[in-house]
């Protein structure tokens, strides 16, 4: 639970192990066993001489109350509370930048071993991800809709606050701006660029086949009907074109 003295990162991701029941032994143990079965597992921890290279080269940890020695170190020695643990806040401070990937005498990548424990905490659907990645929503739904994740006309001063003073520049005549810009599919502030309706079909089977949308329906069932619905229309509409082109064809034979 956020305290006075929380931590900008317990601020948003809460501290719910603190004040919660223990732990039951079977659920450590699927939780390690999920990220230990990753294929990417094997490929990013090898050993771990305990140097803190990694933790000296790491942006997070000079910030934040992480070290990705400490990281390795857990799943290293198979510590099930402490991964645990470090599940419910730490994790989400790693930048994924990758510096100690490119440091590790080993060759571990201690962000990829993060990026396993994020992925696990939203299978199990921890209320640090929910937290962590409920912020993401606007930007998730922006993805399905239009195929970017942010668009001209979202930079607003509103959420940017931290932009200070070079917030004036977002306040140029976009639409005019963009206008001038000569590729058409960048002539529009509503969308990054134009994402043909194709393209979006091929992206929700991805999305589903990889399990994204599994994942986001475990973390947000609202955000998950919303878009599970719009992808229904916009696979109608395609459906409509294809029937449309498929009939032209007919005509013209
Ligand atoms: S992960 Fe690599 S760099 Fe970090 S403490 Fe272990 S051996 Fe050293
Ligand atoms: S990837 Fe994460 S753990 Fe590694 S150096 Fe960057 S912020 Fe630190």
């Amino acid at each position: 639970m956020a305290t006075a003295h929380a931590t900008r990162v317990q601020q948003r991701a809460g501290d719910p192990v603190s004040e919660a029941p223990p732990v039951p032994r079977e659920k450590l143990e699927a939780i390690f066993r999920d990220i230990q079965s990753d294929l990417r597992f094997d490929h990013e921890l090898h050993g771990c001489l305990n140097c803190g290279i990694c933790t000296a080269t790491c942006p997070a940890a000079h910030y934040y109350d992480f070290s990705p020695r400490e990281i390795v170190q857990l799943l290293w020695t198979e510590n099930l509370e402490g991964i645990y643990d470090a599940m419910q806040e730490k994790i989400w401070a790693c930048a994924q930048c990758y510096t100690c990937a490119a440091r590790c005498p080993f060759g571990n990548s201690p962000g990829g071993l993060v990026m396993l424990m994020r992925e696990t905490a939203i299978k199990h659907r921890m209320e640090s991800a929910k937290n962590v990645l409920r912020p993401f929503s606007r930007v998730m739904l922006k993805l399905v809709s239009t195929g970017n994740q942010l668009a001209p006309d979202m930079i607003t001063k509103d959420h940017f606050p931290d932009w200070g003073p070079r917030i004036s520049k977002v306040e140029a005549p976009l639409k005019l701006l963009r206008q001038a810009i000569p590729v058409p599919t960048l002539n529009t502030t509503a969308t990054a660029w134009e994402v043909n309706l194709r393209t979006s079909i091929e992206l929700y089977t991805i999305w589903e086949e990889t399990g994204v949308l599994e994942q986001l329906e475990g973390i947000d069932p609202n955000l998950f009907d919303v878009i599970s619905d719009f992808m229904d229309e916009k696979r109608e509409e395609w459906e409509d074109f294809l029937a449309e082109q498929q009939a032209r064809g007919g005509d013209d034979e």
